[in-house]
């Protein structure tokens, strides 16, 4: 974790320390952190530097924990506005791969992923990184709570059906290997686009008029063809996708993971459309690990309403 998400992470600590009423003091916000000490002093001296937090004056001798004693530690002007600001949170933390949602008046840091998408949707995996960082409460706790009335609804949604997938995955993949799988859909795959050429082609010939000609007849079987090609591509793809996907982060065991609970899914109205998060937890047949994955997207608002 770097010195930026550290640093945007102690900020919607001290937030959240303000919105609650309790006096900002060094010592209470370092322990909340649950973090080594150069690391908290790293992201205190970044989130100084910024400007986004300020003290008054600083006193000979040291906390308990071994930090320099500080008077009059507090926010700026700077620092609220970053967190209640999208765009004075992009441009104070650009590049970073981190988001802030405010609920309830308390803010969430949602750590994105890109690297890690499941689900065979383009989707980033996201993982809530501040349940330790506020003492008592926790906030995890808060964004998958039901009771939130805000400007947020919640609902149940089925469990994946990978009854099917698993078997196909396991099967094919056990006979012709994934290597040998993955090619044939990027075979697939440039038929597909050579194959939707054609049917451009047949259709109106004076298009592209570099290519061969194609005889009008051939094109309804080309159509054919193109969601054939189309089909077999996306299918080879899911199920050699499945295998990594049912991998456990713990064991490292493949096909090991199942799917326990009962999953979410939540809407926020954000700006300029609405954010879904859902959330599913799955329990690793081979060491009983447990994980939840998180997956989003955002919907963006035809009509702009702002
Ligand atoms: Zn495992």
């Amino acid at each position: 974790m770097g010195i930026q998400t550290d640093s945007i992470e102690l900020l919607t600590s001290l937030y959240n320390f303000k919105q609650e009423g309790k006096r900002l003091e060094i010592e209470e916000i370092f322990k909340a952190t649950n973090w080594e000490l150069n690391r908290f002093k790293n992201a205190y001296d970044y989130l100084k530097d910024k400007g986004l937090i300020s003290e008054k004056t600083r006193t000979a001798g040291r906390t308990a924990s071994g930090l320099q004693r500080v008077i009059g530690l507090h926010l700026t002007h700077l620092g609220i506005d970053v967190i209640e600001n999208d765009k004075e949170f992009e441009n104070t933390f650009r590049n970073s791969h981190v988001q802030l949602i405010i609920q309830n008046g308390m803010a969430n840091v949602v750590n994105q992923n890109k690297g890690q998408a499941v689900n065979n949707i383009a989707a980033p995996k996201v993982e809530n990184v501040s349940h330790k960082n506020t003492g008592d409460i926790n906030y995890g706790n808060i964004i998958h709570n039901q009771n939130i009335t805000d400007n947020s609804t919640s609902y149940d949604i089925d469990k994946r059906d990978v009854y099917l997938l698993e078997k196909l995955s396991i099967n094919l993949i056990g006979r012709f290997g994934e290597k040998k799988l993955t090619l044939l859909a990027i075979i697939s795959l440039i038929a597909d686009v050579i194959a939707i050429f054609a049917v451009l082609k047949s259709f109106s010939p004076t298009l592209y008029s570099y290519l061969p000609d194609v005889p009008q007849s051939f094109g309804i079987p080309l159509i054919f063809a193109v969601v054939l090609l189309t089909t077999l591509a996306v299918f080879l793809i899911s199920i050699v996708n499945y295998k990594f996907e049912s991998r456990c982060s713990s064991c490292k065991e493949f096909y090991s993971l199942e799917e326990i609970g009962e999953p979410k899914a939540r809407e926020v109205k954000a700006r300029g459309g609405i954010r879904r998060n859902w959330t599913r937890t799955y329990k690793c047949k081979k060491c009983g690990n447990t994980e939840t994955k998180n997956f989003n997207d955002f919907i963006e608002n035809t009509e702009n309403n702002e």
